[in-house]
C-alpha cells in the first residue's frame, strides 16, 4: 500500500491550528502535500509569532495523527518531513520523523531522524565502481581568497543546471554576496549566450584570466576559451587541465560564493572535476519526473561517495505558470521534493517552468528573472529568492559542520 496526498491531507484535518483554531487544513495553514510509497512531506504555515517549540508540537502531533490513522488502515509511514514556511515560501523550521531511504540506518531516537548531513553519510548507497569512498576529496584545491566553492550537478543534461547555476549565482549577488560563476560545462557550454558574453573577448593579463563582470558576478566559461562551432572531443585529462586552469588561473579576487556548473551526469569528467576544488558542497538539480528522480539521485550518489556534501536538491521545471499567472503541473510537481527527502538531503525549493526565464537566457539577461513585471507576475522572482535563502542556510550549515565558522558565544 502506498500513501496518497488525499490520505495525507485527511489526516491533518485531524489536527488543531494552535494559532488561528480549527484545524491546519480549514484554517488554510497546510500550503502543500506530497506523498511517495511510505513517505510524505508537508508544508505548513503559521504566522511567525508561533514561534519554534510550538512549531514542532504541531509537527509531532501531524506526525502521531498520521501514524495512528495510518496503522489502522494498514499503512505504513516510514517518514514525514514537515517543513514550516513563511509568507515568501522560505522554510523556517523543518521536523523530521522516521527513518531515510537506507535499510542500514540506526533506528531514529524519539521517532526524530538525525539530521540530513548525518544522514547523508549513511544512506547506504553502493559505491560507485572503482570509486573509493574517501572523508574529502583526495588531492582537492582550495582557492585563496574564495570562502564557499558550490558545484551545481544533474544527473543528465537538459532540466535547466545552467539555469539554475547562474540564478542561484545572480541571486546571491542581489543579496551583497561576492559572486563568481565558472561554467564547466564542456559539453555545451551555454554561460556566453546566457549571460549576454557573446561580443566580449575573452582578457588575460599577466597570465590571468579576467572574469567578465556581468549580472553582478563575475563568470568565467569554457564557451569562451572554445570554438563554439567546432565540437571538441574532451579526453579526460585534457577536460581536468582545462577546468583546472579555468578555476586557478583566473583572477576572482575575494569571493563569497563561486558557483560551478558542472557537466551533467557522473562519468568520468563530471566525477573529476567535482574532486578537483574543495567543495562546502554540491547542489542537485532534477526535474519532476520519476525518470529524471532516478539519474538525480545517480548524481547524489557520485557526491556522497566523494565525500562531499549535499547542499540540497532543486526542483526545476517543476510547474508551468502561464502568463495568465496560472500554475499548470505538467511533470507531477513534488516529484524532486520527495526523492530529497527520501535521500535524506534538503530540499531548497521548486522553480517553475516560465516563458521569461527561457526568453531571458536566450536574451542573456539573467537580472531580468528577478523582475516581478514578466509574464508570470512576481511567481518566478519568489521562488529564486526562496531558493537562494534556503542555499544561504545550508552553506552556514555545511560550514559549521566541517568546523570552519564556529558559532561566536557573547558573555556580557
Ligand atoms: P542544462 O544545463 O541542464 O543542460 P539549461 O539550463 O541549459 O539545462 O536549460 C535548457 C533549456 O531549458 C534552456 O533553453 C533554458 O532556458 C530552459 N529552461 C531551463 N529551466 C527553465 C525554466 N524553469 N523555465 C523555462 N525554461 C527553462
Amino acid at each position: 500500500m502506498s500513501l496518497s496526498k488525499d490520505f495525507v491531507t485527511s489526516c491533518l484535518t485531524g489536527v488543531p491550528d494552535p494559532v488561528r483554531g480549527k484545524d491546519l487544513v480549514s484554517s488554510g495553514a497546510l500550503q502543500w502535500v506530497s506523498a511517495c510509497d511510505t513517505y510524505a512531506s508537508i508544508k505548513l504555515s503559521l504566522p511567525p509569532e508561533a514561534g519554534k517549540p510550538v512549531l514542532q508540537q504541531v509537527a509531532q502531533l501531524a506526525h502521531s495523527k498520521l501514524t495512528q490513522i495510518a496503522q489502522r488502515n494498514g499503512e505504513t509511514v516510514d517518514s514525514l518531513i514537515v517543513e514550516f514556511v513563511d509568507d515568501a515560501g522560505t522554510v523556517v523550521h523543518t521536523a523530521r520523523f522516521g527513518g531515510m531511504i537506507s535499510n542500514t540506518k540506526p533506528p531514529a531516537k524519539d521517532g526524530v531522524a538525525p539530521p540530513a548531513s548525518q544522514a547523508a553519510g549513511s544512506a547506504g548507497h553502493e559505491p560507485i565502481p572503482g570509486l573509493q569512498k574517501s572523508a574529502k576529496p583526495a588531492g582537492s584545491h582550495a582557492l585563496p581568497g574564495v570562502r564557499n566553492i558550490i558545484a551545481v550537478g544533474a544527473g543528465k543534461g537538459g532540466v535547466g543546471k545552467s539555469s539554475i547555476a547562474l540564478n542561484l549565482a545572480v541571486g546571491l549577488a542581489r543579496k551583497g554576496h561576492a559572486v563568481g560563476l565558472l561554467d564547466g560545462d564542456i559539453y555545451g557550454p551555454s554561460m556566453p549566450t546566457m549571460l549576454g558574453l557573446n561580443a566580449l573577448e575573452q582578457a588575460v593579463v599577466a597570465g590571468r584570466l579576467q572574469p567578465f563582470y556581468v549580472h553582478g558576478i563575475k563568470a568565467i566559461t569554457i564557451g569562451k576559451l572554445v570554438d563554439s562551432d567546432r565540437p571538441l572531443i574532451w579526453r579526460g585529462p585534457m577536460a581536468h587541465g582545462a577546468f583546472k586552469q579555468l578555476a586557478e588561473q583566473t583572477s576572482w579576487g575575494e569571493l563569497d560564493y563561486l558557483i560551478i556548473d558542472l557537466p551533467p551526469g557522473t562519468g568520468d569528467i563530471a566525477l573529476t572535476m567535482a574532486q578537483t576544488l574543495q567543495l562546502t558542497g554540491a547542489v542537485v538539480v532534477c526535474t519532476p519526473q520519476k525518470v529524471a528522480q532516478d539519474d538525480a539521485v545517480r548524481a547524489a550518489g557520485m557526491f556522497r561517495q566523494l565525500g562531499i556534501d549535499l547542499l540540497g536538491v532543486v526542483e526545476n521545471m517543476s510547474y508551468f505558470v502561464g502568463d495568465d499567472g496560472k500554475s499548470y503541473d505538467i511533470f507531477g510537481r513534488g516529484g524532486a521534493e520527495v526523492m530529497a527527502q527520501r535521500l535524506g538531503v534538503p530540499f531548497l525549493g521548486a522553480v517553475p517552468i516560465t516563458m521569461a526565464l527561457r526568453e531571458n537566457s536566450d536574451k542573456g539577461d539573467p537580472t531580468a528573472n528577478f523582475d516581478n513585471d514578466s509574464g508570470a507576475g512576481d511567481r518566478l522572482r519568489v521562488a529564486l529568492e526562496s531558493l537562494v535563502t534556503n542555499l544561504e542556510s545550508q552553506v552556514a550549515l555545511a560550514s559549521m559542520r566541517s568546523g570552519a565558522q564556529k558559532p561566536v558565544l557573547t558573555i556580557s
